[in-house]
């Protein structure tokens, strides 16, 4: 047997997705479910489509129509590998933004340099739930004329704070907004997403390109169906083991990192309708999704506050004044050896412990010789240095404490525990504890508001 939890053999996810019942498959079963998710968002407008991948690539075929001399796309080079498949398969050029120091952010300086006229759309991109500030992204992509597409696929339901100081559902700041559905990320369709915008004439391009880019799907829709039943009967404890642990560990055993994480870069990017069963199945969730992620918010509070109380480690969080969503909590740890070390106690263990994109973008094989390279040393470091632990319900304090004590048993060992690791691993930038004060910056819960 594999070296899971000797206390039991349960397996916890490595994010919080809301897990769907088998009621939600019965009839009937009814459409719509853009309209209501827009409604959820408290917008108007929004589009459904079959993955987030499919929304960003409908997002530039229509800003392509929009400006039609512009060609590149200017994304964070630690990002999903899949944002960079959908700007190539929409015909343009992916140009890579080092992140902010210590952040997956776009770094200012670094964006600004990669802007021009050439420039069709950046994308800052709220990352696991957290809510970075777009407005330096906004103000950059001004000057040069370039659209902002606001990358919010691990982020439905998080809220940044507008003008007015209001809430308001992030991806309406920036010109483009999109969400996935996809299985982990939260409410899921097993695969889906979600395009918003606040603009009529960018709706109206998004409406014509959706029509023109996507048709029928019944067969995708069969598959989807069942792989979503199977999501059903399978998210829980008992049985994650079999489907998400096995081949985890599987791929440890071979070093197969880009597997055990899970983010293969994918060439075919599948472009169908989402059937009225799946649809179905979302409006249901979205009814339980509120509640779901306010035990997720409480959870992650608590839990956000006791690893940043450690030396060393820095808990990322919202930009001030938003209220992100926490499918993961995402740690920073001071160094390679540390987070490494770290990994090989924690990865197998069936905990929710993993890390988030196994590369910054150059390093996966797949993309090599599709995608420019570049130094981009603080992306490198921060894909490096992190680590993820799952907010699922299921993380009870027993198993969170065997998380917190292995971390702290680690960080001592590389030496962590008798300076202030602090200043080492959270440099300049960045939205971390920015409500709380500068000595308690990497140890106050975000969380709790
Ligand atoms: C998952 C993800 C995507 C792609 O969404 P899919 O629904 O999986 O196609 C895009 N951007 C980020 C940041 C993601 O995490």
């Amino acid at each position: 047997m594999s070296p899971i939890d000797p206390r039991t053999h349960d397996e916890l996810p490595p994010t919080a997705g809301l897990p769907a019942r088998l009621r939600d498959f019965l009839p009937p079963w009814r459409g719509g479910f853009a309209a209501q998710a827009a409604a959820w968002l408290d917008t108007d407008w929004a589009l459904l489509t079959c993955s987030g991948t499919a929304a960003l690539w409908i997002a530039l075929d229509a800003l392509k129509t929009l400006a039609p001399e512009r060609h590149s796309v200017v994304i964070p080079a630690y990002t999903c590998p899949l944002v960079a498949e959908a700007v190539l398969r929409a015909g343009l050029r992916p140009r890579l933004c080092d992140t902010a120091p210590g952040h997956f952010d776009l770094d200012t300086q670094a964006l600004a340099g990669l802007c021009d006229a050439d420039t069709l759309a950046v994308l800052p991109t709220h990352m696991g739930g957290r809510v970075v500030d777009v407005g330096a992204a906004q103000t950059i992509a001004a000057r040069v004329g370039a659209f902002v597409i606001e990358d919010a696929a691990q982020a439905f339901g998080a809220r940044a704070p507008t003008s007015t100081g209001a809430l308001a559902s992030v991806g309406l700041r920036g010109d483009v907004g999109f969400f996935s559905y996809s299985v982990g990320k939260g409410l899921t369709l097993y695969e889906g997403g979600l395009l918003i915008a606040r603009d009529a004439r960018v709706r109206a391009a998004l409406e014509l390109s959706e029509r023109r880019l996507v048709h029928g799907g019944a067969g995708w829709n069969l598959r989807r169906a069942i792989e979503l039943l199977g999501y059903a009967l399978l998210y829980r404890p008992r049985t994650l083991g079999l489907v998400y642990g096995a081949p985890l560990r599987r791929a440890l055993d071979r070093d197969d990192v880009i597997a055990a994480v899970g983010d293969r870069p994918r060439h075919d990017i599948p472009l169908h309708r989402v059937g009225r069963l799946r649809q179905s199945v979302g409006r249901r969730e979205l009814a339980r999704y509120r509640a779901h992620l306010a035990v997720g918010h409480a959870h992650a509070a608590a839990r956000a506050a006791a690893l940043a109380a450690l030396p060393g480690v820095r808990v990322m969080r919202d930009m001030p004044g938003a209220i992100g969503v926490w499918p993961y909590l995402l740690l920073e740890l001071p160094d390679v050896a540390t987070r490494d070390a770290a990994l090989r106690l924690l990865w197998r263990r069936g905990l929710g412990v993993t890390r988030l994109f196994a590369h910054a973008l150059p390093d996966y094989p797949q993309l090599r010789g599709r995608i420019e390279s570049a130094a981009l040393p603080h992306a490198r470091a921060f894909a490096a240095r992190t680590l993820t632990l799952g907010n699922s319900a299921w993380l009870d304090d027993m198993r969170f404490e065997i998380v917190r004590t292995t971390l702290q048993g680690v960080l001592a060992q590389t030496g962590c525990a008798q300076r202030d690791c602090h200043g080492a691993a959270s440099a300049g930038h960045g939205t971390p504890a920015a409500s709380a004060s500068p000595s308690q910056a990497s140890a106050e819960s975000g969380g709790g508001g």
